[in-house]
C-alpha cells in the first residue's frame, strides 16, 4: 500500500474556460496556467506520482516545455497512471477537497466525481469530491485542490526494483551496513586527552 498526497493552486481569469476535475464549467472566469488550469486534475497527477515517489507534475511536464501550452489536464493524469502501473500498483480510493468561493461545486460534483473515477479506472464510490469556500483566507481569486490518494499493490505484482527495497532479504542489508561501517574511518584522537581533531 502507498499513500500519495498533492496540492495545487490557480488563479482565476477572465476570458479562460474553467475546467475542474476534467469537467467544463460554465462560469464568467476560468483558471489561468500554462497547461488548461484544471487545479484538481493538477493535485491529482501529484499525488498519484508522490504515491510512487516519481517526483512530480513539473518534473514530468516542465512549465518551460511548449508543448504542454494550453494543454488537456487529462494527459497529465494518463501519463502518472501508466506509471503507476508500471510500478505495480493500483488506486484504492482518492479523496479531494476544492477550496473556491465560486461556482458552487455542488452541483458539479457528481460529474467530476464520475469522470476522475473514469480516468483512474475506479468505482464512483472510490473518490471523495468536496468543495469549500475560503472563509477568511483571502484566496477569493484562487482556487486551490487538495488530494490523497491511497494504491494497492495490483495481484500477481512484479514491483520495479526502487520499489521493492523491503523485498532485501535482511543478510543482504546487513552485510551492506557491515561493508559501511568497515569504510568509515574510527575517529582521530590527538595527544593530548584523546580528543578528535575537530573539537578546537
Ligand atoms: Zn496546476
Amino acid at each position: 500500500m502507498r499513500i500519495g498526497y498533492g496540492w495545487d493552486s490557480h488563479e482565476f481569469k477572465r476570458g479562460v474556460p474553467l475546467r475542474i476535475g476534467g469537467v467544463a464549467l460554465r462560469h464568467k472566469q476560468g483558471l489561468a496556467g500554462h497547461s488548461d488550469g484544471d487545479v484538481l486534475l493538477h493535485a491529482l497527477t501529484d499525488a498519484l506520482l508522490g504515491a510512487i515517489a516519481a517526483g512530480d507534475i513539473g518534473t514530468h511536464f516542465p512549465p518551460s516545455d511548449p508543448q504542454w501550452k494550453g494543454a488537456d489536464s487529462v494527459t497529465f493524469v494518463n501519463e502518472a497512471m501508466r506509471l503507476v502501473r508500471e510500478a505495480g500498483y493500483a488506486v484504492a480510493n482518492v479523496d479531494s477537497t476544492l477550496i473556491l468561493a465560486e461556482p458552487k461545486i455542488g452541483p458539479h460534483a457528481a460529474t467530476i466525481q464520475a469522470r476522475v473515477a473514469e480516468l483512474l479506472a475506479v468505482n464512483a464510490s472510490a473518490v471523495g469530491v468536496k468543495a469549500k469556500t475560503p472563509e477568511g483566507m483571502g484566496t477569493e481569486k484562487a482556487a486551490i485542490a487538495h488530494v490523497a490518494v491511497l494504491l494497492v499493490e495490483k495481484p500477481g505484482r512484479k514491483l520495479l526494483a526502487h520499489h521493492a527495497a523491503e523485498d532485501v532479504p535482511q543478510p543482504e542489508i546487513d552485510k551492506v551496513v557491515e561493508q559501511v561501517v568497515k569504510t568509515v574511518p574510527a575517529p582521530a584522537k590527538s595527544k593530548s586527552g584523546g580528543k578528535s581533531r575537530l573539537d578546537f
